[in-house]
């Protein structure tokens, strides 16, 4: 007989005694407020997934020895609910985010689950706590499934329990303006063969340290640089893309290949849809070096660069550190203060209007 897997209709709610107090739009930081509920099922090999439970927002119960504190066995998602000036909400490519977070999972060796059911229990926790999705262009709810071995042994095999669990974090825009990235060819974020294209936390430890330094002299991030001939990554929480005139004399749009080291992006696939719809520039996924950036920005050939990911959508990037010089990357050379190059401005402007609805796609998803 095959395990249970999840299933939507067992779903159960328990609703708060406590509600929250809504807080002013104003107030909203990234990641630091949370509703009232979250989601939680649970996995045994023994009997498969437990029926969904929404419970209040709280602390975990873990066994101080379970695989996720000891070994990093955990992969998490971020994708968002955005309310159209109709009041309706919509999720953005949710089934994006769920297999990639089966793909993360798989290779931690976390049980496989049923996307479908699981994005209707995920439907139904925003339902719960919909009173918190905010209202204005801009603003939107943060959705965090985390996926954690939770198995209490310290042997190196796997985890035989596992918790899928799903919180919600209200967020404001993104504070408009360009980014500086330090260009790090010393330290790597993911390497060939490594874990770079899974979104599991354990990766993202390590780059603390190397990202802290890099804030510490006054850069927004690191743009990771990988082997010998310095192989353009990405930022490590968003993609990054360059709008040239590349050195065949087109324009092109280019981004990293999904070839392992990068993770694939939501946004990134998106915007690169988005490009080769309107079909008016080469749009490229190509290994690029940096010191091809270099030479392109000495003969003028670089229009833009920007980040992408679903915390900011896009960021122009303003400025590279490079082996001891900062490099200054146009923005909008006919405006001075412009934190939107161009095609920056235009690809956000597309993918907002249809995050919010305002043009029709089959990307949007209802929640009902
Ligand atoms: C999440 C993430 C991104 C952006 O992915 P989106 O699906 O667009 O949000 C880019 N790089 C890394 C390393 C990430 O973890």
């Amino acid at each position: 007989m095959t395990k249970p897997d999840i299933d939507a209709s067992k779903l159960t709610i328990t609703l708060t005694q406590t509600p929250k107090e809504l807080l002013d739009q104003s107030e909203l930081k990234f990641g630091k407020y949370f509703t009232d509920h979250m989601l939680c099922i649970k996995y045994t090999e023994e009997n498969g997934w437990e029926a969904p439970e929404i419970k209040p927002y709280g602390p975990l119960a873990i066994d101080p020895a379970a695989f996720a504190l000891n070994y990093s066995v955990q992969a998490f998602e971020g994708t968002k609910a955005y309310r159209a000036a109709d009041g309706t909400i919509n999720l953005f490519r949710p089934e994006k985010n769920l297999q990639r977070l089966a793909s993360s999972s798989q290779r931690i060796m976390l049980p496989e689950f049923d996307q479908e059911q699981f994005l209707e229990c995920i439907k139904e926790l925003v339902k719960v706590d919909q009173r918190f999705v905010p209202n204005d262009y801009g603003y939107s709810m943060y959705i965090r499934p985390n996926f954690i071995g939770t198995e209490p042994n310290l042997n190196l095999v796997y985890s035989r329990e596992a918790l899928l669990y799903v919180y919600l974090s209200p967020v404001g825009p993104y504070f408009p303006r360009t980014v500086k990235l330090f260009a790090n060819a010393i330290e790597a974020r993911a390497w060939p063969g490594g874990v770079g294209s899974f979104k599991l936390g354990g990766n993202y430890a390590p780059s603390m340290r190397p990202a802290m330094d890099v804030v510490s002299k006054g850069y927004d991030q690191i743009l990771w640089l990988l082997g010998d001939d310095h192989y353009v990554t990405e930022v490590g929480t968003m993609n990054f893309f360059v709008f040239w005139v590349n050195a065949d004399g087109e324009k092109e749009l280019v981004t990293a290949p999904l070839d392992g080291i990068i993770l694939p992006g939501v946004t990134r696939d998106s915007l690169l849809a988005l490009a080769r719809q309107w079909g008016e520039f080469k749009v490229s996924e190509r290994k690029i070096t940096m010191p091809e950036v270099v030479t392109a920005l000495e003969e003028g050939r670089v229009l833009e660069a920007f980040g992408a990911g679903t915390a900011c959508i896009v960021c122009s990037v303003s400025e590279v550190f490079y082996e001891g010089q900062n490099l200054a990357i146009p923005v909008d050379p006919t405006d001075p203060d412009a934190v939107y190059g161009p095609l920056t401005k235009r690809l956000r402007a597309e993918l907002l209007d249809i995050q919010y609805a305002k043009t029709p796609s089959s990307w949007s998803v209802p929640l009902v």
